[in-house]
């Protein structure tokens, strides 16, 4: 069975990086029909964050990616990766190290000074514990071969071979008794029965340096697929100035977690030229044959664009749901979730949808674009909409309150004949009518369709809301 890991160190908010990292695993697992694991790799305890764990397992749920069990803390596991360092140095592939911390940074410095990559040179490898300094607590190093070359076989990458003088006698277990996190990955994804190791490509030369700890250990090295960074539109590493970073903040920004999800898996993977695929569809095509081996470019245009046809395609009850999430993550989210509350002004808002989605890219777009629904008469107009309301269209309002006081069915068939046959007799130009009353009803110089809103309001809200505006 195939078993696939998310390994994230908690330290922040789900990255849009990670996000991708976990949807590749994801789909993976689910392509072959096997699971994938969560790992949470907070060895690292001074950065290590609650808060951070809560906010990945938030990101990866909101996105829909599930994992098997439980998620595993590394941290829980160190007397295990003890163990396995004690079983090390026991078979005489890992050995105590007392250089100390001078020693270290004077190997360093002569490294640097000869232009060379700094390298442990291997002073305690072969010295008999007998010599150790009295009162000093060891390092524990991995006695990794020093001819020769490792090889990663990456599903991705290819064949990538790193020389063993490049890649020195790694430290396990530092002096103070705690794990390295190159032990605890080894170790953890031995024991959790990893299959595929699926990562971004700045784990690369860790993998190198990990398979000799699983060979050390006579353990298999699992597949490894490393994939391309994620890049922003100007080609540099995606950071905070191309935009937001964290899964979460594109909920805020009201995406839909299935548009990320596809838009998420063409970054890096294809299948042909198909740039909209179901999240069934991406399961059954997906493989790392098809993931390209350079960084691919974050395009916020493109994401949006994908994110208003998925809002289009979305059925309104399931739509609902979303905007409600992301109203839940937005500032000011919560007065229109209060006037949601109240069972008829759902049923206003869900009556709406059809046609306030036509033209919203995303949640925050249909909120705004839906807030005629839930302001309060007298209505602050915007710019456009004052400009609108001249003389001109406030006579027209106090006509037009008449003209829809008369219309019998309150239904967007009788009051789009009633507005027309307004604006024929006055000789207006439909748009001389509608403006008005758009403004009027809204607030705003742009609306959805000026019949879905007056449908929207119900009579009584729209007359009121009319006159407000007449002279
Ligand atoms: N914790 C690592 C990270 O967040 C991932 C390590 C791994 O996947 O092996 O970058």
């Amino acid at each position: 069975q195939i078993v696939t890991r998310f390994a994230p160190s908690p330290t922040g908010f789900l990255h849009i990086g990670g996000a991708r990292t976990a949807l590749f695993n994801w789909l993976f697992a689910k392509h072959h029909g096997g699971k994938m694991l969560l790992r949470i790799e907070d060895t690292d305890r001074a950065r290590s964050t609650q808060d951070a764990v809560d906010a990945i397992l938030d990101g990866l749920t909101w996105l829909g990616l599930d994992w098997e069990g439980d998620p595993i803390s590394q941290v829980g596991r160190v007397d295990r990766h003890r163990e396995v360092v004690d079983a090390l140095v026991a078979a005489g592939k890992a050995y105590p190290c007392y250089a100390t911390p001078e020693e270290l940074t004077e190997m360093r410095e002569k490294a640097r000074a000869e232009g060379r990559p700094p390298r442990y040179d291997g002073r305690w490898r072969e010295r008999d514990a007998s010599e150790a300094p009295e009162g000093v607590a060891p390092a524990i190093r991995l006695k990794a071969p020093q001819e020769g070359e490792t090889v990663v076989d990456d599903l991705v990458q290819g064949r990538v071979t790193f020389p063993n003088k490049d890649l020195d006698d790694l430290v396990l277990m530092r002096s103070d008794g705690t794990p390295t996190y190159m032990l605890a990955v080894v170790v953890d994804d031995h024991d959790m029965g990893i299959t595929h190791i699926i990562r971004g490509d700045d784990h690369l030369t860790n993998a190198a340096r990990q398979s000799l700890i699983f060979q050390a250990m006579g353990w298999t090295v699992p597949a490894m697929s490393h994939i391309p960074l994620i890049h922003g539109p100007d080609g540099a590493k995606l950071s905070k100035r191309h935009g937001a970073t964290g899964a979460e903040a594109y909920r805020a920004l009201g995406y839909l977690p299935q548009a990320m999800r596809n838009y998420l898996a063409r970054l890096g993977w294809s299948h042909g030229d198909e740039e909209i695929m179901s999240t069934e569809d991406m399961i059954k095509w997906f493989g790392m044959d098809a993931i390209g081996k350079s960084p691919s470019r974050f395009d916020f245009k493109k994401l949006e664009n994908l994110n208003g046809h998925y809002m289009r395609s979305t059925d309104d009850a399931e739509l609902l749901a979303h905007w409600k999430t992301c109203l839940a993550h937005t500032d000011g989210g919560d007065a229109v979730l209060a006037w949601m509350a109240d069972g008829e002004n759902e049923a206003t808002a869900l009556a709406a949808l059809p046609g306030l989605k036509e033209r919203a890219k995303t949640l925050v777009e249909l909120t705004e674009s839906a807030s005629y629904l839930w302001r309060q008469r007298p209505l602050d107009c915007d710019e456009k909409a004052n400009k609108i309301l001249d003389e001109g269209a406030r006579a027209i309002l106090a006509d037009l309150s008449n003209v829809l006081s008369g219309v019998s069915e309150w239904a967007a068939e009788p009051l789009e004949v009633a507005v027309k046959a307004y604006a024929e007799e006055k000789e207006l130009k439909l748009g001389k009518v509608a403006q008005p009353l758009r403004a009027a009803l809204t607030g705003r110089g742009t609306s959805p369709g000026i019949y879905d809103v007056l449908v929207a309001l119900g009579r009584e809200e729209s007359i009121a809301r009319v006159s407000d505006q007449a002279s």
